[in-house]
């Protein structure tokens, strides 16, 4: 004997209930029982057409009328025309006294438990029947069962609690009379005295699983809207994948725990009879499902993440509750008689406080009962009042493996500090099948995932990239990511999405990830108008774990934001110098914030383009080197204009030469007066360790004083032609000793200078050529010959690749 279950998923609409009769066709000439659910969203329709009709809003009529409908179509299209007439006329029946009952309600304003019991349970009523005449319709042979005449229960209205020693006896007698396949009511009962009860939300579930027990079956299937039992959520976490077996133990903290898709209660009478569970999916009938049975297999310490939401936590503390014994008792005991279910408990070592978790609606209850009961301890102010928080939730990790393996605390606790998530209180199950910790409601989808990868994809991650600045940078940026998407994905499992991109004018979010090639058209044609603040805002409420900013801007505006995003715990790359140069206290603050929310804080590029020159010295640095002398030549423009600068060249002329190929600011000014060369070098000598101000350093301004104030481009050209005599006097006299013009950033003993100097043949700046950068580290350990680190410093091409490998080290700090 097999029982089947299916869902008010698997039965939702017409088209649905017929695949399900396809699928239940091949066992109908075996031995086979199924319970069938209300049709999906029935029963909270019910519910609130029950609070329409409580609140005495006439519109309950128009809802039931919608009810009805929606019934009498269903026959319409499963049955045929001929059968139809005695089928509608039973439903509008049914319909009929459920408005009487309704319209009582309405008249009395009272709702009570019983009354919405027996609301509730049309639903399952009128479904079960509909699909059993359906399933005869089309001459199969079935029997419509309204489990009431079988299932006996206490009187606990929505929740009521079976007596098995009847219910069994019922079940095995009435299907000893009636052999033929039995169609049955799921979720409702009758209690001793006769009334409907039902066996609390989701009770369907149940009903099959009693059946089962009763009629001693071989297997038990309950059919639903997914691939079995997932390893989380499969609408919250989007990777979740199908667990292939599970203990019944893991099955029922994780449905505990809020996994919806089987109904925790539903365990007891399969497991108490050995009876296997198979959790399958209606939409994919041939997919093996999930295995719930007595073993747990496969050595992964964990099998599933769930989350519940809609919690209060309580706590009660004060110095009364120290070595008194007895108060936890009288605690629980109060909870108990005010019939709160405590979904969690945990106590400090010390004593002094309890806390524990309850569903919100009870908070109120539950907090008003403790306060009576301790009401002297409250007076003498050995005990504090209650404190209770509510818009919280719970997040679970279940498996029987975590008994045998230490760490799986350690790395629950990491991958949510490691997303900023803040853990209010935490449990373990004594069973070690279960931690439990309650967090903010707000972080709930964001901590499952960060769970889910931490535990079931430790070695694929998934970085949530926001990308501000689609210039030259950020496009070369998406090209890339886009390029390397599939290699990253195989070779490093590593999926870097891009959930939004802005420019000056506008931005776009797609929390599912933007498709690459169009993004960027897209914003300009879909885009919202662009404001950092709400750009801010929209990611930090996204709240997606492993969110990295990239700022490929040079504004003030947006490194003003650094601070905030790294103290939401969103890691930053940035090619923009803004932040790190500006005063010593905010970059001291961006370092500290990063390191105490565990984000990180990433600009590479900030010198020498895409050179390893900042990760280099850190790493030398974090080794116990020390950098005792930095010399470097950090301005691609400059480096360019001086190589180029040659015999017969006038200085003027090499400048504009420098502009017509894109390599200067739109002012040549910006780059002469040094002042980018100073903000990398101050940059450097920070890394270093020093505390330094870019007004410490002593910067060789290359534009003549004369050439320095309000003018026109072209005005600037036409006025630096007077000082190319100048120029050319220092470009001969180095000639004269075979030496070469560099304009050079040199750190010696924590004082910086940048000046126009010469270098001889022997110098490594000698032969630098185009718009290569260089960098001579002399450390402790590099002594004798310095460090030189030389390539290409400018070009949004080696840039971009700068940042974009910024970005891949934070998917690898993060697994
Ligand atoms: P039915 O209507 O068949 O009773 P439910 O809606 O009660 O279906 O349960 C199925 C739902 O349970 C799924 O659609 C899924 O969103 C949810 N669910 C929650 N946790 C899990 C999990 N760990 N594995 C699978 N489904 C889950
Ligand atoms: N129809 C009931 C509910 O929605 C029982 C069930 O579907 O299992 O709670
Ligand atoms: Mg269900």
């Amino acid at each position: 004997m097999k029982v089947m279950k299916f869902g008010g998923s698997s039965v939702a609409t017409p088209a649905r209930i017929q695949s399900v009769i396809e699928i239940i066709k091949p066992y109908l000439l075996d031995e086979v029982a199924v319970v069938f659910s209300a049709f999906g969203g029935v029963t909270d329709a019910l519910i609130q057409i029950s609070k329409l009709a409580l609140e005495g809003d006439l519109d309950y009529k128009t809802r039931i009328a919608e009810l009805e409908k929606r019934h009498l179509d269903t026959v319409r299209e499963l049955i045929n025309i001929q059968r139809q007439s005695s089928i509608l006329a039973q439903v509008k029946f049914m319909m009929n006294e459920l408005e009487d009952v309704l319209h009582g309600v309405y008249l009395v304003k009272e709702r009570t438990p019983r009354t919405l019991d027996y609301v509730m349970s049309f639903g399952e009523r009128l479904s079960a029947y509909i699909i059993s005449e359906a399933l005869k319709d089309r001459g199969l042979v079935a029997e419509f069962l309204d489990a009431r005449k079988v299932i006996r229960t206490d009187n606990h209205f929505g929740y009521a609690k079976v007596d098995f020693e009847t219910t069994n006896k019922l079940i095995k007698e009435y299907c000893k009379h009636h052999p033929d396949v039995q169609i049955i009511t799921g979720f409702v009962a009758t209690s001793e005295s006769g009334e409907t009860t039902t066996l609390g939300r989701s009770g369907s579930d149940y009903t099959a699983a009693i059946f089962a027990g009763a009629l001693n079956a071989t297997d038990l299937e309950i059919w639903t809207d997914v691939d079995g039992m997932m390893t989380a959520d499969p609408r919250k976490v989007k990777k979740a994948f199908t667990v292939p077996e599970m203990s019944y133990e893991e099955a029922m903290e994780l449905s505990h725990f809020g996994a919806k898709v089987i109904f925790p209660a539903t365990m007891q009478p399969a497991m108490v009879n050995r009876i296997p569970i198979w959790i399958k999916n209606t939409f994919n009938p041939t997919f093996k499902g999930t295995l719930i049975h007595s073993q747990s297999t496969n050595g992964k310490m964990i099998k599933g993440i769930s989350s519940m939401s809609g919690v209060s936590l309580l706590s009660l503390q004060g110095s009364g509750l120290l070595g008194v014994v007895g108060a936890s008792m009288r605690l629980f005991a109060t909870l108990a008689r005010e019939n709160v279910n405590v979904i969690l408990i945990s106590q400090a070592s010390s004593e002094h406080s309890i806390c524990f978790a309850v569903e919100t609606p009870l908070a109120m209850k539950a907090k008003a009962a403790i306060e009576k009961e301790f009401i002297y301890e409250i007076r003498n102010e050995e005990i504090d009042e209650v404190q209770s928080e509510n818009d919280l939730c719970i997040v679970a990790v279940v498996g029987d493996g975590m008994k045998h393996s230490p760490g799986t605390s350690g790395r629950m606790f990491s991958a949510l500090g490691k997303n900023g998530v803040n853990v209010m209180a935490i449990a373990q199950g004594s069973s070690e099948r279960n931690i439990s910790a309650v967090i903010p409601q707000v972080d709930a989808a964001k901590a499952l995932n960060a769970l889910h990868e931490a535990f079931f994809l430790s070695d694929r991650r998934v970085l949530n990239v926001f990308l501000v600045g689609t210039g030259l940078i950020g496009k070369a940026l998406l090209t890339m990511i886009q390029d390397q998407f599939t290699k990253l994905a195989k070779d490093n499992l590593l999926e870097v999405n891009v959930i939004a991109i802005a420019n000056s004018r506008k931005m776009l979010f797609r929390e599912e990830g933007l498709a690459l090639g169009t993004c960027v058209n897209e914003l300009n044609s879909e885009g919202e108008e662009m404001s950092m603040l709400e750009f801010y805002q929209r990611m930090h409420t996204l709240n997606l774990s492993n969110s990295v900013f990239v700022d490929c801007t040079s504004s003030a505006e947006v490194t003003a934001f650094y601070e905030s995003i790294l103290g939401t715990n969103i890691s930053i790359v940035t090619p923009n110098k803004k932040a790190n140069s500006s005063s010593m206290e905010a970059y001291d603050l961006l370092k500290s914030t990063a390191f105490k929310r565990g984000a990180r804080f990433l600009y590479e590029t900030n010198v020498g383009a895409g050179l390893p020159v900042i990760n280099t010295m850190n790493d030398l640095l974090l080794s116990g080197d020390s950098v005792i002398r930095i010399e470097a030549v950090l301005s691609g423009t400059l480096n360019f204009i001086f190589s180029s600068f040659e015999e017969g060249r006038k200085f003027s002329e090499v400048v504009k030469e420098a502009k017509a190929k894109g390599y200067t600011e739109p002012d040549p000014r910006d780059d002469l007066n040094g002042m980018d060369v100073a903000r990398k070098i101050l940059i450097l000598s920070r890394e270093t360790g020093l505390s330094m101000e870019l007004s410490d350093i002593k910067v060789e301004n290359l534009v003549p004083e004369s050439c320095r104030g309000e003018m026109s481009v072209e005005e600037f050209f036409k006025s630096m032609e007077k000082f190319d005599g100048e120029f050319e006097k220092l470009r001969k006299a180095a000639a004269d000793r075979n030496e070469k013009l560099r304009y050079m950033a040199i750190l010696d003993n924590g004082t910086v200078t940048i000046r126009l100097g010469s270098v001889s043949q022997s110098h490594p700046f000698y032969s630098l050529s185009g718009s290569d950068n260089i960098i001579l580290l002399t450390t402790a350990r590099y002594h004798d010959r310095p460090m030189v680190i030389r390539g290409p410093g400018a070009g949004a091409d080696v840039t971009a690749a700068g940042v974009f490998a910024d970005i891949i080290r934070i998917g690898n700090y993060s697994r």
